[in-house]
C-alpha cells in the first residue's frame, strides 16, 4: 500500500486542507493550495470534476469558481471524515461508505468475459477512507481510529460558545488534543480564567 511515511504525509495535507478557511485565504496562498491539492488529490480521482477553464486559459488562476470548486471538494472530504469519525464509538460495524462495483459479462469473439469496472461516483472517498485506513496502526483488516480526532478547543462566548470541531491527526504516540498551537493555546487561557473565577 505504498510508502507509510509518503501516504501519512498525504493524509496530514488532507487534514490541513479541511480545516483551512478558503475563502480567507490570500491569493498566493489559494494558488499553492491549488496545486497541492491538484497533486495530492485530484489526479486518479475521476469523479473530481474541474472547473471550466477556457483555452489557453491556465488552471492556476484566483477566480471565485475555483474558489467554489476548492470548497465542493474540500466538503465532499469533510463529509467522509465525519463520517468515520460519528460512527466509530459505536459498537456495532456500521457501513459508512458503500463502494460498489460494476460487473458486465461481455461475449464476444467466441469468447466471454467477466469484467468489474469501479462505480466512480465515490471514488474520492474511497481514497480517502482507504488512506485512513493505510496510515492506521492495526492488522491488514481492521485499523484502529485512535488517531483520528476532533478538536474541542472553546471558542466563542456566551451565547456564540462552541468548539473548533477540527478533524486532526495525531501522528505521534504523544497524546494530542488540539488541532493546532492556536487551539492549546485558547483552551489554556480559557481554562485559567475559569480557575481565577472559581
Ligand atoms: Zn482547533
Amino acid at each position: 500500500m505504498g510508502d507509510s511515511r509518503t501516504e501519512r504525509k498525504r493524509l496530514v495535507w488532507i487534514v490541513n486542507f479541511i480545516n483551512q478557511d478558503i475563502d480567507q485565504l490570500r491569493s498566493n496562498d489559494f494558488l499553492k493550495l491549488l496545486i497541492e491539492l491538484f497533486e495530492t488529490i485530484v489526479e486518479g480521482v475521476p469523479s473530481i470534476v474541474l472547473p471550466k477553464i477556457k483555452s489557453g486559459e491556465s488552471f492556476l488562476k484566483d477566480t471565485p469558481d475555483r474558489r467554489i470548486w476548492a470548497k465542493s471538494v474540500q466538503a465532499r472530504i469533510k463529509s467522509i471524515f465525519a463520517k468515520i469519525y460519528e460512527a466509530e464509538k459505536g459498537k456495532l460495524w456500521t457501513p459508512v461508505l458503500d463502494f460498489s462495483k460494476r460487473i458486465s459479462v461481455l461475449v464476444g469473439q467466441g469468447k466471454v468475459m467477466i469484467a468489474t469496472s469501479p462505480n466512480f461516483d465515490t471514488d474520492l472517498e474511497f481514497a480517502i477512507a482507504q488512506l485512513i485506513c493505510d496510515c492506521s496502526p492495526g492488522t491488514e483488516s481492521t485499523r484502529s481510529l485512535e488517531n483520528l480526532k476532533r478538536c474541542r478547543a472553546p471558542i466563542g462566548r456566551g451565547r456564540k460558545k462552541t468548539v473548533c470541531g477540527n478533524f486532526f491527526w495525531q501522528a505521534h504516540k504523544k497524546e494530542k488534543n488540539y488541532c493546532s498551537m492556536k487551539c492549546a493555546w485558547r483552551t489554556h487561557s480559557a481554562e485559567r480564567k475559569y480557575k481565577k473565577r472559581s
